[in-house]
């Protein structure tokens, strides 16, 4: 391999044109690679990762693969099966008395099964006989890129940069963690928690996103004391009915500590702890808690700054360093003719993998047919993805999964007369078994939460499908498809059940949210 790099690395100082440069190999950036070479394109491909303030780095992959889906699911798997086992008395087991995870086997596994899928990464790229360059890249001009290692860069030498120029350049260069100036000296984010070998203790989580909540009940299922703290809303832009059972779950199923609308504002070292201090975002007051890891996640900044896209004249959003696209009616365009970007570093679209990698995939077909110069429009607009209408799933300890609108995005978009809600809530079959108590000796029993989002004007066609339960990631996928195909309320009410199941619900619902009707089953 290193052989082939080097091969590639004297071939391209020749004055060689590449048909597309990437810059990023994560999800976007991958998928448009070997799509674009199974197409014919000449293509090179730089990725560079540089070290996170807590000094963890990774391999080719990019965030999905390394910091992100993959180790997060992982460990999210190892959670579940610590609930699994915690619920198995009634159904014949003795469970152990383990506390906690192993931490350091659990992290091992996860990073050399990561390294497993570097490694497959690479082969990929070399059998396609895509140039893979581990550099970081930046643009001189818009048809030629400046790589070395960031030493390189920061060393100001120009000669141990190289250069390579190309056609087409597709920037997928992602995002990392943003950081919170006030306590981001003992702090660590997304990027260090899946490689740590220590173990996390007890620890405060910052952020009210998507992957606070997943990592707060992550750690919890690992048998952590967590405290999970944001200084506004959580998920705000999730279907607040959703979201209010997600957190009544971590607090009286996990209980998991929430502190609401607050602010950490201090830290320091204190006996090898972290003494952080917050303060209250409506009333100023102020409190203060001691961890051995605090875990920020208060969202995500894009990676422009090294690539040098003032010169070239591609504006980016100031708050989030993200590239505005859109140019000629395609999302993935930029300013520049020529350049392209996809995936988390794109302005206005999802940070999902999927949409990364789809839009990735299209996008070589795209650049394909403009590189043969011949082809018609509707061959053109069927390389743009659709936006709309994605499925995705948030993996809470008891997962969360859509596709279409919230209630409140669905209110304002069609108004609030115009839509009707179908919902459910019951205890799915392999709860009732169940013997977990509270405090108070009252069952404590997981609850599904299903809901459709119907448009009245237009024949109360589904705009928003909703699960809360087991396994909803699976559940959602094929709906997913149904909602693409216009599904209606009358679509899914002559569709047969699979009985017993929980997504069966979606088929039997009845009770509508305007009734006020008690949607709560009890019994089977
Ligand atoms: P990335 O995968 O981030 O790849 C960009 C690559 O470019 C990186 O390797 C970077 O180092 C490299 N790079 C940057 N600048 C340069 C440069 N100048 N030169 C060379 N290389 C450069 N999505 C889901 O769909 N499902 C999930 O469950 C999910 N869970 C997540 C959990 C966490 C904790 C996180 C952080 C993210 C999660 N995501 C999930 C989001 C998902 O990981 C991203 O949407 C996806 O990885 C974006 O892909 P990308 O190709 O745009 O960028």
């Amino acid at each position: 391999m290193i052989r082939f790099a080097r091969r590639m690395q004297k071939f391209c100082k020749s004055a060689d044109i590449f048909d597309v440069a990437v810059i990023g190999g994560g999800s976007g950036g991958l998928a448009f690679a070997l799509e674009g070479a199974k197409l014919g394109l000449k293509i090179a491909v730089f990725d560079y990762v540089t070290p996170s303030s807590q000094g963890s780095i990774w391999g080719l992959g990019g965030t999905c693969v390394n910091v992100g889906c993959i180790p997060k699911k992982l460990m999210h798997q190892s959670a579940l099966i610590k609930e699994n086992i915690e619920g198995s008395t009634p159904y014949g087991w003795t469970p152990s008395e383990q506390e906690q995870v192993n931490w350091e086997i659990l992290v091992e596994n996860i990073q050399n099964h990561i390294k497993g899928l570097n490694y497959g990464y690479k082969q990929n790229l070399q059998k396609s006989g895509i140039l893979y360059l581990n550099e970081l890249a930046t643009f001189k001009d818009n048809h030629t890129l400046q790589y070395g290692k960031m030493d390189d860069f920061k060393s100001n030498d120009i000669n141990k940069l190289r250069e390579l120029k190309f056609k087409y350049c597709v920037i997928s260069t992602g995002g990392r963690p943003t950081k919170l100036q006030s306590i981001s000296k003992y702090a660590i984010t997304s990027d260090d928690i899946f490689s740590q070998t220590k173990p996390p203790g007890k620890t405060l989580v910052v952020g009210g996103g998507y992957i606070a909540l997943e990592s707060a009940g992550m750690l919890k299922g690992l048998g952590y004391d967590v405290t999970l703290m944001t200084r506004g809303k959580y998920l705000r832009e999730f279907d607040q009915d959703v979201v209010k059972m997600i957190l009544e779950h971590y607090q009286k199923y996990l209980s998991v500590n929430i502190v609401p609308e607050s602010l950490p504002f201090h830290s320091e070292l204190k006996d090898d702890k972290i003494l952080v201090k917050w303060k209250s975002t409506v009333n100023s007051q102020e409190d203060a808690g001691i961890f051995d890891t605090v875990l920020m996640a208060i969202g995500r900044q894009a990676n422009t700054q090294m690539l040098n896209l003032d010169k070239l004249g591609i504006k980016v959003n100031p708050n989030n360093n993200k590239i505005f696209g859109n140019q000629n009616g395609e999302v993935e365009r930029t300013e520049v003719e020529n350049i392209f970007a996809i995936g988390d570093v794109l302005n206005g679209i999802p940070e999902l993998t999927p949409i990364a990698s789809k839009s990735g995939q299209l996008l070589a077909k795209r650049i394909k047919l403009l590189i043969k110069g011949s082809y018609s429009q509707k061959e053109y607009e069927s390389t743009k993805l659709e936006y709309n209408d994605y499925p995705t799933t948030v993996f809470t300890p008891l997962e969360y999964s859509f596709v279409g609108f919230s209630e409140e995005q669905a209110r304002s978009k069609f108004g609030e007369m115009n839509i009707e809600i179908y919902h459910s809530k019951f205890v799915p079959l392999e709860e009732q078994l169940c013997d977990k108590l509270d405090e108070n000796y009252e069952l404590l029993q997981r609850k599904v939460y299903v809901k459709a989002i119907c448009n009245v004007l237009d024949n109360n066609k589904v705009v928003g499908l909703h699960y809360l339960g087991p396994n909803a990631g699976e559940v959602m996928q094929g709906f997913a498809v149904a909602i693409k195909l216009g599904m209606r309320l009358d679509d899914l009410q002559r569709t047969v059940g699979i009985h017993p199941t929980n997504a069966e619900e979606f088929v039997l619902l009845k009770v509508t949210k305007s009734s006020k009707a008690d949607f709560e089953k009890h019994g089977c």
